[in-house]
C-alpha cells in the first residue's frame, strides 16, 4: 500500500505501548521516513493502531473509530494486552482483546514491544525495506525477548508454569507426552520462569521481532515423554524428571544411596494414587522387590 496515515487508540492498558508507538516517530527510529504520518482524526487515517486490552467503556468508541477510518482499514494491535489482555485478563471491565471487537490484521507482541519491532512490522506491512545499521536493531545486553527451550535440558517439571504470575505457561499432558507451552503473547517478560527452571532449560533471548498475523502463533513449545506407573500403567510423570531427581539423590545429595538406585528408581515409578493404596511398609517392600524382579 502507499502512504499510511495512522490513528492511535488506547483501549485500556498501562500506556507503555502507546509511549513506544510515539517514540517510533522520533527521528532516531525513523517511522516517518517510511511515509507514515500520525493523524488527529480517524477520518484522515487508513491504518488504526490499537494498544490495550479492550474494555466495556471503550467498545463503542473503538467501533466508531474503525467505522470512520478509510480503506484498506488496516488494524495493527500493538503489545501483549492488545493480543491477549495480558495482566488485565481477569479484570471485570475487560471484553477484549481488541480483535473481539473489530477485525485486526497484524499483531506486534511485546510488553511493551521495542520501537524497532513496531517500525519493522509497519515496514513489512508497507512492503518497504529498512536500511539501518546493525546497531539500530541490536537489543541491549540483558534485554528479555522471546523464550527459547533447550529441549535436551528440559525435564518437563512445570516449575516455570508454577512461578509465572501471568499464567503465560501451560502444561498440557497428552496420552504419552507432556507439552510445556510458553504463550509469550500473555507474558510480561519478567524472566521468573528462567530463574526458576532447575536445569537452565528455558531462557529469554534478545529476539524481539515477533509480529504475526495470527496471535495463536505467539508460542514456544517443548515436549517431553511421560512415564507409565509401574503398577497401574497410567501416565503420570515426565521420564526425564525422574532421571534428574534420581541423579540428584544418588550423586549429589546422598551418594551412599548409589547402590540402591535401582530400588529408588522403581519406587519413583509408582504414581501417587497407587502409593496411597499401599497399606504398610511390608507391602511396599514386597511390591518393590516384585518390580526389581520385573526389570532385571
Ligand atoms: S523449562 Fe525448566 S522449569 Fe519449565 S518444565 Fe522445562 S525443566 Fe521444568
Ligand atoms: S517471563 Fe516467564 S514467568 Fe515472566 S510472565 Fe513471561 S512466561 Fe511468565
Amino acid at each position: 500500500m502507499g502512504k499510511i496515515s495512522v490513528y492511535r487508540f488506547l483501549s485500556a492498558g498501562c500506556n507503555g505501548c502507546d509511549v513506544e508507538v510515539l517514540e517510533c516517530l522520533a527521528p532516531r527510529y525513523k517511522l516517518a521516513d517510511l511515509g507514515v504520518e500520525v493523524v488527529e482524526k480517524p477520518e484522515e487515517a487508513n491504518v488504526l493502531i490499537v494498544t490495550g486490552g479492550g474494555n466495556i467503556k471503550g467498545k463503542e468508541h473503538l467501533l466508531k473509530i474503525y467505522e470512520a477510518i478509510n480503506p484498506p482499514k488496516i488494524v495493527i494491535a500493538i503489545g501483549n494486552c492488545a493480543l491477549t489482555k495480558e495482566i488485565f485478563d481477569k479484570g471485570y471491565p475487560m471484553i477484549g482483546p481488541p480483535d473481539q471487537i473489530i477485525p485486526v490484521n497484524y499483531y506486534v507482541p511485546g510488553c511493551p514491544p521495542r520501537p524497532q519491532a513496531i517500525v519493522k512490522a509497519v515496514a513489512d506491512i508497507l512492503g518497504a525495506g529498512i536500511k539501518e545499521a546493525e546497531d539500530y536493531w541490536q537489543a541491549p545486553e540483558g534485554y528479555r525477548g522471546k523464550h527459547e527451550f533447550d529441549s535436551e535440558k528440559c525435564i518437563g517439571c512445570g516449575a516455570c508454569a508454577q512461578i509465572c504470575t501471568a499464567d503465560a505457561i501451560d502444561i498440557i499432558d497428552g496420552p504419552d507426552r507432556r507439552i510445556v507451552r510458553v504463550n509469550y503473547g500473555h507474558c510480561s517478560f519478567c524472566a521468573f520462569c528462567q530463574d526458576e527452571c532447575p536445569t537452565q532449560a528455558l531462557r529469554l533471548t534478545r529476539e524481539y521481532h515477533l509480529a504475526t498475523r495470527d496471535r495463536q502463533t505467539a508460542r514456544v513449545i517443548n515436549e517431553v515423554n511421560l512415564l507409565n506407573c509401574a503398577l497401574c500403567g497410567g501416565v503420570f510423570f515426565p521420564e526425564r524428571q525422574i532421571d534428574w531427581a534420581l541423579k540428584r539423590i544418588t550423586m549429589e545429595k546422598v551418594p551412599a544411596y548409589g547402590e540402591f538406585s535401582g530400588e529408588i528408581l522403581n519406587a519413583m515409578k509408582i504414581c501417587a494414587k497407587c502409593r496411597r493404596n499401599i497399606g504398610n511398609i511390608r507391602e511396599a517392600k514386597r511390591l518393590l522387590s516384585k518390580l526389581s524382579e520385573k526389570v532385571r
